[in-house]
This record gives C-alpha cells, sequence and structure tokens, in this order.
C-alpha cells in the first residue's frame, strides 16, 4: 500500500487495499496454524487499521498529486515565460527586415570588443559599407525591390560571415562588420570580397542591372582610441570610396603631419 502511494495511482491503492484484505482472510481461512491464533474480533480490526490506513494514504496521495499538478503547472509556464523572453530579446536585437543585428546590438558588440582590446595582436577591424545610388534603385524599381536587393546584400555579407566576425544593419542602406583575427590583408580582402560579389550579381528584378557598395575599413590601432574615433575613421575611408568613384574599398590610413 505504501508503495503505491509513491506512484500517485488511486486504482494501484485500492487494488493493493483489497488485495491486503483478502489476502488476510484466505491465509487464516487455508492455514489452520493461523486461525489458531486469531479470534474473528482480532480479524475484523486488522481489517479496519487496513482500510482506514488506506483511506489515510489516499488523502495524503490526493493532496500530494494536486501539489504535484500545481508545480508542474508553473514549472510549464515558467518555462514558457522563459523562452517568450529570450524570444523578444533575441528579436530586439536583430534589424526586422534583414534579420541582420540592428545598431543597438552593434554598438554594444564594439563596446565589448574595445574593452577586451589590450595590444595589436588582438586585430580588430571596422568595415562600414553603403550601398551605391541606391536612392535611384527605389526611385526606378521602387520601395519593393529596393527592400529585396538590402535582403540580398545582407544575405550575401552573412554568407562571408567567419566565426569571429559581427556582420549588422546600421540603418537605412547601410551596413557594419566587425573583423577580428585578421591582419590587415586578410581585412582587406575579406571585404573586398564582398564588393566583388555584390558587384557581380545582375538582378532580373531590375532589367539584369547590378548595384554595387562602397566601403571604409579602418584598424583599431591604439589603446585608448573612443568608438567614435574607430567608427569616424571608417567613415573618412568610405566618404573617399564615394567621392573617387564607388564600388571600391578604402583603407583608412593616418594622416602624416
Ligand atoms: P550614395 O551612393 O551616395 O550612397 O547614394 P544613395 O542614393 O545610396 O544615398 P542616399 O542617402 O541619397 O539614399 C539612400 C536611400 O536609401 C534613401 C532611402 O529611401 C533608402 N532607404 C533607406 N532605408 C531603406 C529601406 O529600408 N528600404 C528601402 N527600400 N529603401 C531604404
Ligand atoms: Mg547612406
Ligand atoms: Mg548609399
Amino acid at each position: 500500500m505504501l508503495v503505491t502511494a509513491i506512484y500517485f495511482n488511486k486504482r494501484k491503492l485500492y487494488f493493493s487495499v483489497v488485495l491486503a484484505v483478502v489476502l488476510l482472510f484466505t491465509i487464516s481461512f487455508f492455514f489452520e496454524s493461523v486461525r489458531a491464533y486469531q479470534d474473528p474480533f482480532e480479524m475484523i480490526v486488522v481489517s479496519t487499521i487496513l482500510i482506514i490506513g488506506g483511506f489515510i494514504l489516499y488523502t495524503v496521495l490526493s493532496h500530494g498529486k494536486e501539489m504535484w499538478d500545481q508545480l508542474a503547472q508553473t514549472l510549464e509556464a515558467q518555462q514558457s515565460l522563459l523562452l517568450q523572453n529570450q524570444e523578444m530579446e533575441g528579436l530586439a536585437k536583430r534589424d526586422g527586415l534583414t534579420g541582420l543585428y540592428n545598431q543597438r546590438s552593434f554598438q554594444e558588440r564594439l563596446d565589448e570588443e574595445l574593452r577586451k582590446w589590450k595590444h595589436e595582436k588582438d586585430q580588430l577591424f571596422l568595415a562600414v559599407m553603403d550601398i551605391d545610388n541606391f536612392k535611384q534603385v527605389n526611385d526606378t524599381y521602387y520601395h519593393q525591390i529596393g527592400d529585396q536587393v538590402l535582403n540580398w546584400v545582407a544575405t550575401t555579407l552573412q554568407s562571408l560571415q567567419r566565426v569571429d566576425d559581427f556582420p549588422a544593419r546600421y540603418g537605412g542602406e547601410e551596413f557594419v562588420l566587425i573583423l577580428k583575427r585578421s591582419t590587415p590583408d586578410e581585412a582587406f580582402e575579406q571585404v573586398e570580397l564582398f564588393r566583388k560579389m555584390i558587384a557581380a550579381q545582375s538582378h532580373a528584378a531590375m532589367n539584369d542591372n547590378i548595384v554595387t557598395v562602397s566601403i571604409g575599413l579602418c584598424a583599431y590601432r591604439r589603446q585608448g582610441l573612443s568608438k567614435e574615433e574607430l567608427f569616424a575613421g571608417a567613415d573618412a575611408a568610405l566618404y573617399e570610396a564615394k567621392h573617387s568613384g564607388k564600388n571600391k574599398v578604402v583603407v583608412w590610413q593616418e594622416k602624416e603631419k
């Protein structure tokens, strides 16, 4: 009877009480030696104890089951809340159109990278990328096609992502990429590869025309350099790329004094 309580199963409990009483009567009926030591009153007392014991176990079991069900429900509710929170957090970090990380996530990641930066061996680069003449794409083929192009650029950027890279949509038709553990040449090659892939693809929805991107690349070069200074370097290089013909990568160079 006690063992059945572990299973929280009322049917098992009924069965064990009935079995105990039946066994008691069967044993005393068939075994003379047992019967000799028992009187009918004892039999009734023992049976009553068994039934009362069963009833107590039944009450404990009912309360225990109720508590168990409540606990399971609370746990389930907590778990789904946790999942919902994680989902919301994930959505808050991403850009709605392209699914890339948004500007806020990018700023947080860059802050973190700069905090970790100790010396030049921790190679760290920032690329700022801007689609060329994108207003024209919108004006000629409408915003829906513009959105498709943005999505395609984002997918291409993601397809080139290496383990430590962090691509994000900065806003509008501008993207950013944090590159780590790369030599200056490797960082350049990586963004140059992206630029070439973008320029190599013609788009049926744009009468087989292509889109191009201009990219400014800047290295984090000394302790204490602020995030704003790093961004300004990449932005200045992007400005130069735009003003020297577009569809190119320009690396920021320290001006000689
Ligand atoms: P440049 O080569 O100098 O970068 O010229 P541009 O035309 O790309 O730059 P401009 O800043 O003049 O125009 C950017 C355009 O990007 C204007 C804006 O309508 C468009 N744009 C920004 N965000 C979105 C978007 O989410 N979807 C679409 N379709 N267009 C967007
Ligand atoms: Mg722009
Ligand atoms: Mg542009």
